[in-house]
């Protein structure tokens, strides 16, 4: 699983398809298609720089599995974007989509760049003509882009306005995660985050255990942590550590989640101001005692190097890959409850579901609308890889992935091969 020391995700990723396929009734032929992409596109484009000098950039879009509908799948800009990792989210996308059962398959794009060495302008360029370069493949019947790690509304607003120019009208469909103004769904913002929470609350109901004075840490406070954080908060949890790509603060008593993160907005990091408060590492953060641990900032973050440490009695992962295959046997070894990214996740893909056929169809969902369906369909999806789990006797995270592959492999059987 490592090349010069890195975690590759992508063959992480094809290790869990033989690790669910020992439960599900397929062909080797099939099980090794899955394995592959369908598509991938590598672009390395120009930008102006606000100095005038110019800069290639490298950038991706796969596609991995189409069988169930048109791709979907975030934008990443970050520096250690690589063709190996956007084919793992990818992968991952397509899972994601079949768990939570809506008619997409799985891509992911991303450009490796460092958008906070980079003025707003510059970014608009990048994404214009990064959208301009993957264009072939867009489109909203294709291949529908959303916000990832680093990008936002605004990038999406970009996105669509860009691809909109090149077909001579609007196209809003062709992106999710826009600004609601734009066609953009109430609720998307929120609903990575929302999703995390739900799958929580699930988890605790099933493991009889309460949501009121829980002790929650998390790692990362962009869109997802930074949701999940505020709604925990609401159902009267305890935030004990959160942090950002620098640092974490920590208070055991509890933080002033509104004050910290209206700090952190203001000067850009945590700023400690009661006793109680210290700062606290990445690694430290994920090794505190709590009741949830939710890893929502990057992949790898919880190995074997540090499984064995772990003290949460539940994981609900946040974000893509947080967690390598030794880790999870560590984890399982020792009772801790996983909720898989697969499903804690799902909630962006699920209410960017909605955004697609609100813009398909030109009409606008309330906000409640919006949240009622996506409450239901992440604890259906709970329920029904618990099942799995319950029944085979195994990991949730194998559970979610037998249920995604049978859905996958069975519309890729239904279809049959051309010619
Ligand atoms: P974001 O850009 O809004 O926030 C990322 C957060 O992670 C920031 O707080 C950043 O400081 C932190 N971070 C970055 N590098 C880090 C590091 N090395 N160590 C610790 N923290 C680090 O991104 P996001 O949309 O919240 O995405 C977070 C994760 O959730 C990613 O894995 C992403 O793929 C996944 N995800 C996001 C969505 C969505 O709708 N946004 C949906 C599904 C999955």
């Amino acid at each position: 699983m490592t090349e010069n020391g890195k975690i590759n995700s992508f063959e992480i990723a094809k290790g869990q398809i033989d690790i669910a396929a020992r439960y599900l009734d397929l062909d080797p032929g099939s099980v090794e298609r899955l394995k592959f992409t369908k598509r991938e596109l590598i672009v390395h484009f120009p930008v102006k720089l606000d100095n005038e000098n110019i800069r290639i950039f490298t950038g991706y879009r796969v596609q991995h599995n189409v069988s169930r509908g048109p791709a979907k799948g975030g934008i990443r800009y970050h520096p250690s974007v690589n063709l190996d990792e956007v084919r793992a989210l990818a992968m991952w996308m397509t899972w994601k989509c079949a768990v939570v059962n809506i008619p997409f398959g799985g891509a992911k794009g991303g450009v490796e760049c460092n958008p906070k060495e980079m003025s707003l302008h510059e970014i608009e360029r990048l994404t214009r003509r990064f959208t301009w370069e993957i264009s072939l493949l867009l489109g909203p019947e294709k291949d529908i882009a959303a916000p990832d790690v680093y990008t936002s509304p605004q990038v999406m607003a970009w996105m669509m306005d860009t691809y909109s120019i090149l077909k001579g009208y609007s196209v809003p469909g062709v992106v999710t995660g826009k600004p609601v103004e734009l066609g953009g769904s109430l609720g998307r913002f929120e609903a990575t985050g929302r999703g995390v929470v739900i799958t929580a609350l699930e988890a605790l109901n099933y493991l009889k255990r309460p949501i009121e004075g829980a002790k929650v840490a998390i790692q990362g406070c962009g869109n997802v942590g930074g949701t999940a954080a505020k709604h925990f908060d609401r159902l009267g949890a305890k935030i004990i550590a959160i942090s950002d790509s620098q640092k974490g603060i920590h208070n055991e008593e509890g933080l002033n989640l509104e004050r910290i993160l209206e700090y952190k907005a203001k000067y850009q990091c945590f700023v400690c101001e009661k006793k109680e408060e210290s700062e606290i590492t990445n690694e430290e953060l994920l090794e505190l005692d709590c009741d949830i641990l939710v890893p929502a900032a990057i992949e790898n973050q919880i190995t074997e190097k540090n499984a064995s440490r772990i003290k949460a009695k539940v994981i609900v992962e946040g974000a893509n890959g947080p967690t390598t295959p030794e880790a999870d046997e560590i984890l399982n070894d020792r009772g801790i409850f996983v909720v898989p990214d697969i499903l804690a996740n799902a909630g962006g893909v699920t209410v960017s579901y909605f955004e697609w056929v609100q813009n398909l169809q030109e009409l606008i969902w309330s906000e409640e609308e919006v949240l009622d369906r996506l409450t239901r369909i992440m604890q259906k999806g709970f329920k029904e890889i618990l099942e799995i789990s319950v029944s085979k006797k195994i990991p949730m995270r194998t559970a979610a992935l037998v249920l995604a592959i049978g859905r996958v492999a069975e519309a890729t059987r239904l279809r049959g091969l051309y010619p």
